[in-house]
């Protein structure tokens, strides 16, 4: 077994480019460039991080948000605000930072009520493309760190167009979720292990920050 940690995102950016990847990943040549719509949905999460946990007022530019997330707000059980989540490579619970975590996340908002839970994802971005994988792994790991959950209802909130796009994960299914999760991973196991990174060109260079890369335009 190769030993590395990773998370939704650190395998997203593997599927995209194995090659941006190891320079930012394994390297850390390079940072990854934080575009001005990734500042604003930073910001925007810490707003609503604050107005849920602790009851901050929103900024005036953020009070469109406010009923969408008071209806969060309304549903009734124990709210973890971003909330960390990581697990071994036996896929048993451990602490976010420990040293033999194997897979981690960090979950907006989860709501647990019994044996059924919510789990969102604040987004600030496009709804025209969702990628509600990223919610099924949260799922496991939320199965695992909660083991009286029995069903999670899963949501990424695309609070800039008050849109919800839903999917709903039982216990009984982490194997076959899990199981989604196996090809790239091994692929990413097997890079390790051979040190091989690919990469792979796409309109999308023209925002990569690796600029030593012979597909980067510059
Ligand atoms: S420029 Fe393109 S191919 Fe090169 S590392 Fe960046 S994303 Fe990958």
């Amino acid at each position: 077994m190769t030993n590395f940690t990773w998370s939704y995102s650190s395998l997203k950016q593997y599927q995209n480019c194995p090659k941006q990847y190891q320079e930012i990943r394994v390297l850390k040549n390079y940072i990854i460039k934080e575009s001005e719509a990734m500042i604003y949905g930073k910001e925007v999460h810490t707003a609503l991080e604050e107005y849920v946990r602790d009851n901050k007022p929103l900024a005036k530019n953020y009070q469109r948000f406010k009923g969408m997330v008071d209806s969060l707000i309304n549903i009734k059980g124990d709210k973890y605000v971003e909330y960390e989540m990581a697990l071994r490579f036996d896929k048993t619970p451990c602490d976010f930072h420990d040293e033999d975590r194997w897979v981690r996340g960090i979950a907006d908002l989860v709501i647990v009520n019994g044996d059924c839970a919510f789990i969102v994802d604040y987004k600030t971005g496009s709804k025209k493309y969702p990628d509600p994988k990223q919610l099924r792994l949260m799922s496991l790991m939320a199965f695992t760190h909660f083991p009286d959950i029995q069903k999670i209802k899963a949501g990424l909130l695309f609070v800039m167009h008050n849109a919800f796009v839903t999917e709903e994960y039982h216990r009984r299914d982490m194997d076959k979720s899990w199981g989604m999760f196996e090809q790239p991973l091994k692929r990413l196991e097997n890079s390790y292990e051979t040190d091989v990174w690919q990469p792979n060109p796409t309109p999308l260079c023209g925002w990569c920050s690796v600029d030593s890369c012979e597909f980067n335009p510059k």
